[in-house]
């Protein structure tokens, strides 16, 4: 048969100067990066209501910025995939992707207070408002270059699959004309009960397609034994945020759902990596021993919340601050929760159909049934006083049906819920004193009834 898709160009010059420069040399001086900030994180705690910082921190800093620092020199040195969220990587982890995820990159935007003036880039060449904003910060960081990582690498290869939204469609087909480059889409069909034979055939048969496409961009064939190992990867390391994740139920929590917001960032952007199964392993060990000496991740805990939606992420040290003024913090997420739930899914002896499978169950793809029963789950099982539910402006897959699942949460489990109206990437569609005004009000119904 003939190639379809078009080989990713390599260089050994390009080969060299990824290991040299990203792996060699930027792999040493972040290790010294590392090492001295695992000696700031290891004083006393600051006065105020948190208690000590996560050690672990040091290393996820090292991680995150060793991926970004490996994105910088990618470029003809291997074949690059930019995929959504939920797409399924690991056929392209296993011959040799470097991967980049443009949600993660926009959060990344969000967090360092860029994302406002690249979606702006992209308001100005016509992208309306109205677009999910992290589809607005790629699209203007891919038009201007703008980008607190230092440089993207062009992906030789697209991967959208729809297990979260149909705006990635459009989204990567905007892509895909601007680079040039052939683009794979993965159609998940909604579930609204139990996936059918049918609709993972489906899926599966296209997975078919992207490893064809994977193995000609990268000119490698698949072998069975590397993707059950990458797979088996993937697994580990959900099993390992699954329980992390729990680690929540304690009292006082060790870890909150905004530290889950910052840690997730591996098993988004790192499955099927042996490195990711490591961190985490270490963060759940840290864990587990900050729930034996009784150490929270607030001196004094006195409010315990669930949280709905991605993150408000240009607000998620002021609004955990807002919290902790009042004892409250959150304890979980529907959002961070959104991997661990997988791991029963994943299956390193059957890669393929476990992958069909795995990636038609992420909360998005699921009726809205599924995510108040989680809510009212974690309202149980984390024993929390309240519920968060972020009304998200321009993610509207996450926010519909918010308005009647905060009236179920009311009365079917008995928990005071509140709406908070905001955006995960545009500060100009939040109001802090609104907010905070909110907050308030809300905690005070919430610590009435506790
Ligand atoms: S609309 Fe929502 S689900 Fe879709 S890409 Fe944006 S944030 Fe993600």
């Amino acid at each position: 048969m003939s190639a379809k898709y078009p080989r990713a160009e390599t260089s050994g010059l390009k080969k060299a100067q990824y290991l040299l420069g990203a792996k060699v040399a930027g792999g040493a001086l972040l290790k010294l990066d590392r090492m001295k900030l695992a000696r700031k994180l290891a004083r006393p705690p600051k006065p105020g209501p948190f208690g000590p910082p996560l050690k672990s921190s040091a290393w996820l800093k090292e991680l995150i910025t060793g991926h970004y620092l490996k994105g910088r020199f990618a470029s003809g040195a291997r074949p690059v995939a930019w995929v959504t969220s939920g797409a399924p990587v690991e056929p392209l982890i296993a011959l040799g992707f470097f991967p980049i995820y443009p949600e993660n990159h926009g959060a990344v935007c969000g967090i360092r207070r860029s994302a406002e003036e690249i979606c702006e880039e992209a308001e100005s060449a016509g992208y309306s408002r109205d677009i999910c904003s992290y589809a607005r910060t790629d699209i203007g960081s891919m038009l201007s270059g703008k980008t607190p990582v230092g440089r993207l690498p062009p992906p030789d290869l697209l991967v959208c699959c729809t297990n979260i939204c149909q705006t990635v469609l459009l989204w990567y087909r905007v892509l895909a004309q601007h680079f040039g480059c052939p683009l794979v889409n993965i159609d998940t069909p909604f579930l609204y009960g139990e996936a059918q034979e049918h609709q993972i055939a489906f899926v599966e048969k296209q997975l078919e397609e992207l490893v064809r496409a994977a193995e000609e961009v990268s000119g490698n064939r698949l072998t069975e034994k590397k993707l059950h190992q990458v797979t088996r990867y993937s697994k580990q390391a959900t099993e390992l945020w699954a329980q992390i994740i729990q680690m929540g139920r304690h009292r006082p929590a060790p870890i909150t759902a905004f530290d889950q917001f910052i840690h997730l960032a591996p098993i988004v952007e790192m499955r099927g990596e042996p490195f990711t199964v490591d961190y985490y392993g270490a963060l759940l060990e840290e864990l587990q021993e900050r729930a034996a000496q009784g150490v929270g991740a607030l001196k004094e805990e006195k409010i315990r919340l669930v949280w709905d939606n991605l993150p408000v992420w240009h607000k998620v040290r002021w609004l955990s601050e807002v919290l902790a003024e009042s004892n409250a913090t959150l304890v979980a997420s529907t959002y961070t929760n959104a991997w661990g739930e997988l791991t029963e899914f994943i299956d390193p002896e059957n890669p393929m159909r476990s992958a069909a499978l795995t990636y038609l169950h992420p909360i998005l793809n699921r009726g809205t049934g599924h995510k108040l029963s989680l809510m009212k789950g974690m309202v149980e099982s984390f024993e929390a006083d309240g519920v968060i539910l972020h009304s998200d402006r321009s993610c509207k897959p996450y926010s519909i049906g918010q308005v009647d699942q905060r009236e179920r949460l009311t009365k079917e489990a008995g928990v005071p819920a509140l709406l908070l109206e905001a955006d995960h990437n545009d500060p100009r569609a939040f109001s802090e004193e609104q907010s905070r005004a909110r907050v308030e009000a809300f905690l005070e119904v919430v610590e009435a009834k506790a």
